[in-house]
């Protein structure tokens, strides 16, 4: 079974992001990027799924300007077979991305797609269930433990509450979720082997995808400042002081 990872080039998550002083957008000028985090789950359990004997080949493809092709070369330095970069500029809004990525689940065929839960820097949470609506595929999002049985694959969700364990019938699309699993560091020997992995090189108008963006952003602004809190000295004082405030 082949399996197809999307991966998204964002803001390192130790970065703390800054906004632009004409609040169009976060300033990406010298800021340290890295595979969003969930992306790297997504790429360690197909590497688990292929240890098994359970997947053959893993692509991992990024939709992004040139620098993703560094991101791409993480996942193969962990264990992913090949890349796909479709490179562009723009920035690409989940519901381009899952026609391209639907594209290439035609050409490629695989029958496993595990793509984050969400990507870190727009928080959208929409690409996974979009690429499953346009492809008719079963979907288990928030996955926190996959495993395949026979032409089927148990997903289990962390749900509100508990767990859900739902049975998907090959191929599908899974979206990962913090707790599925630890990502492996890339060796050395791997990083070096990585780079003779190849990387094929697409533009969107090659799946015939227009990416021109449904949204706009209005305004972007830094989070309020936290107040500082304030130390009382024992309940009463805590119980009179929120009611001066109408809190109780
Ligand atoms: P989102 O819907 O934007 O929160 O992203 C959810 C997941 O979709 C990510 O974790 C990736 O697996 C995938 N994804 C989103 N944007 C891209 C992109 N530009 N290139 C490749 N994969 C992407």
């Amino acid at each position: 079974m082949k399996v197809l990872v999307p991966v998204k080039r964002v803001i390192d998550y130790n970065v703390r992001p800054r906004v632009k002083a004409d609040q169009s957008g976060v300033d990406l000028a010298n800021v340290k990027m890295a595979m969003n985090p969930f992306d790297e789950i997504s790429i360690e359990e197909a590497v688990r799924m292929k240890e098994k004997g359970l997947a053959t080949e893993i692509v991992v493809v990024s939709i992004g300007p040139a620098q993703a092709q560094e991101t791409i070369r993480v996942g193969l330095a962990m264990g992913a077979d090949r890349g796909i970069l479709v490179q562009t500029d723009a920035a690409v809004e989940p519901l381009a991305v899952a026609k391209i990525l639907a594209k290439i689940v035609e050409s490629e065929q695989p029958g496993l797609v595990i793509a984050g839960k969400q990507a870190i820097d727009d928080d959208s949470n929409a690409t996974g269930q979009m690429l499953a609506a346009l492809l008719g595929w079963p979907q288990g999002t928030f996955a926190s433990a996959v495993a395949k049985d026979g032409e089927t694959l148990k997903v289990t969700r962390e749900i509100d509450g508990g767990l859900q364990t739902l049975a998907l019938q090959l191929p599908a699309v899974v979206t990962t979720d913090l707790r599925l699993n630890e990502p492996r560091f890339a060796s050395l020997p791997n990083i070096m082997k990585a780079k003779k992995k190849p990387i094929d090189v697409k533009s969107p108008a090659d799946y015939g995808v227009d990416i021109e963006p449904r949204l706009s952003v209005v305004k972007v602004a830094e989070p309020k400042k936290r107040e500082a809190g304030e130390k009382v000295a024992d309940v009463d004082a805590l119980i009179a002081k929120l009611k001066s405030v109408g809190a109780i």
